[in-house]
């Protein structure tokens, strides 16, 4: 059964700087920028009639497929250059899949004519000219971890599923379980090279870093939370942290506990009233109030409240805490102790172990590998615990007696730590004094099931932010969206009744900064979907 259900639920179903021109000596079959790697294959062209081709228009969420003319499956910088270039001359719209995790349609468009799909560029490697680790698109996070641990014992603060791609997640500014003690994948973000349209219909590959003197600094910045599919195709991230040993690899990137605790609880449903879920949710919030300083003992700590709804059996809280911390078990136990007082209820201890970090590191990921998921979610930043209506709200939504759903849930995820410590406009993320980061989402296989599983997310969403227009606005209890959890019902006026567009939700007063990058680097706005960053009005 797929670990995440397993865990969580009772039900027993198994549902699941500098311009680079085109490289003109990187033929279609060479591959110079790749080190150690000479025999690349050339690109491979899948249309439709091509048994291939259905596997080709579709990621991770079923209730997307593409229908595109083609599928343009690239093996190197220089090819994504030439797959630009040439849905530049003819005109085609096009769009780009990494590891095609996309939340909603951006990358399985079916109105897109070319799909550039950049599963197959995967390498992680040492840059010495650059002083950075590379990383390709393609890759996913598990192969990101390994590469970068294995070899040199350090890693990325991104998220905990290990099969979502690189390409989308660091540009919208990833986070994991490491986040707290390291801040967001964005916060190690050196570089990025770009292929972009100019103005006069050329592509090219673009180098852009975070240096003051780099001309292409905006273009850098504009990936550090800007989302995924705006400006131009990423071939490669370049990761170093700020403060680094020139020239000594192990010390770019933060390392990984060696060890850590992982602990699992949960909380049947059965004896749990209104007044005990009040009190576990407001137990969560109060003390993420209390322990998401920088410094705080507890920044080596992370979970996920799973408050699911009530035909689920239980609500499961998922800890990861750093073993190396002086008292760490304490801390565990302290923790778990004070997120159950006045509950009222003993959980279930389902799982406590402590275990080498790689080897945990894809614990908290959560339906992988199931190839039926449709799903749909939504997304919300906390700046403080839960006031009462919202928690009614909560609990009115996970005891439904008209809708039985065991897939139903909301995620509360710790957040914080040294994420707050990097100014809101120093990358593209805003929301920098957040304790918690909320992922409402429900999970389903069939597709007649759609409609019925979208209106209760909505419906549960809406009433939770009643009193602000059915969105998380920035206020002094929430801070709008994330961009990763893209919800493109925030666009809609019959779901979004506050005065606050979509973009200000995600994008927070960084919103024209980012259109000002639009516009140099995508001029002709090549690179668009649903919620793409609007060129601004002239
Ligand atoms: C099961 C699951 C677990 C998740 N867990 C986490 C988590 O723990 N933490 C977290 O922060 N997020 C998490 N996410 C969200 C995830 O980070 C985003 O969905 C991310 O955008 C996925 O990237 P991708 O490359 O896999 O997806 P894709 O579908 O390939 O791309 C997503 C978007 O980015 C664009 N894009 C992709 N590649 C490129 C590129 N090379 N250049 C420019 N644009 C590109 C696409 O066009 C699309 O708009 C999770 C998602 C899922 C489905």
């Amino acid at each position: 059964m797929n670990k995440f259900l397993g865990r969580s639920l009772r039900a027993g179903s198994t549902l699941l700087g500098s311009l680079i021109s085109a490289d003109p000596g990187e033929s279609a079959a060479g591959r110079a920028d790749v080190p150690g790697r000479a025999d690349v294959p050339g690109p491979v062209t899948v249309r439709s009639g091509d048994p291939r081709y259905g596997d080709l228009v579709r990621g991770f969420n079923q209730r997307f497929v593409g229908n595109p003319e083609y599928v343009r499956l690239a093996s190197s910088a220089g090819q994504v250059v030439q797959a630009v270039q040439e849905a530049a001359r003819t005109d085609k719209r096009v769009v780009v899949r990494s590891g095609g995790h996309c939340y909603e349609s951006f990358a399985a468009d079916p109105d897109a004519q070319v799909v550039i799909d950049l599963s197959e560029m995967r390498a992680v490697y040492y840059d010495p000219a650059l002083d950075a680790f590379a990383v390709e698109p393609g890759a996913t996070l598990l192969d990101l971890y390994e590469g970068l641990y294995k070899r040199w014992g350090v890693t990325l603060p991104g998220g905990s599923c290990p099969s979502v791609g690189v390409g989308g997640h660091i540009v919208g500014g990833g986070y994991g379980p490491l986040s707290r003690l390291h801040g967001l994948t964005v916060d190690h973000l050196y570089g990025v090279e770009v292929v972009t349209v100019d103005a006069h219909g050329r592509a090219r590959k673009v180098l852009a870093t975070r240096e003051h003197t780099d001309p292409n600094r905006e273009l850098w910045w504009a990936h550090t939370g800007g989302g995924g599919g705006n400006f131009g195709v990423v071939t490669r991230y370049l990761l170093r942290s700020a403060a680094t040993v020139p020239a000594d690899p192990t010390t770019l990137l933060p390392a990984p506990p060696a060890e850590v605790w992982i602990a699992a609880v949960s909380w049947p449903w059965e004896n749990m009233t209104e007044q005990s879920f009040v009190r576990l949710l407001k137990n969560f919030g109060a003390w993420h109030e209390r322990n998401s300083a920088p410094d705080s003992p507890y920044a080596g700590l992370f979970s996920q409240l799973k408050p699911a709804h009530r035909s689920s059996g239980a609500i499961v809280l998922d800890v990861q805490i750093d073993a190396t911390l002086p008292g760490a078990e304490g801390l565990l136990d302290d923790y778990l102790a004070s997120l159950n007082e006045g509950v009222g209820i003993e959980p279930f201890v389902l799982q406590r172990v402590r275990l080498p970090w790689l080897h945990a590191a894809q614990w908290m990921g959560f339906f992988g590998g199931d190839p039926t998921v449709r799903f749909k979610a939504k997304s919300a930043y906390m700046r403080t615990g839960f006031p009462d209506g919202q928690l009614a709200a909560i609990y009115r939504g996970m005891t439904r007696t008209d809708y039985q759903h065991p897939y139903a849930m909301i995620m509360l995820t710790s957040y914080g730590g040294a994420i707050n410590t990097v100014a809101p406009d120093a990358t593209a993320v805003p929301s920098r004094d957040s304790i918690l980061k909320l992922h409402y989402i429900a999970f389903w296989a069939d597709p007649a099931d759609d409609a019925r599983h979208i209106a209760w997310i909505r419906d549960l969403y809406r009433d939770v932010y009643a009193d602000t227009g059915g969105v998380p606005v920035s206020n002094a209890v929430t801070d709008g969206c994330f961009v990763n959890y893209a919800d493109i019902d925030l666009s809609d006026p019959t779901q979004n009744t506050s005065a606050v567009p979509w973009y200000t939700l995600y994008y927070g007063d960084n919103y024209p900064r980012l259109q000002q990058a639009k516009a140099r680097w995508d001029p002709t706005d090549r690179f668009r979907h649903a919620q793409s960053i609007r060129l601004p009005r002239r």
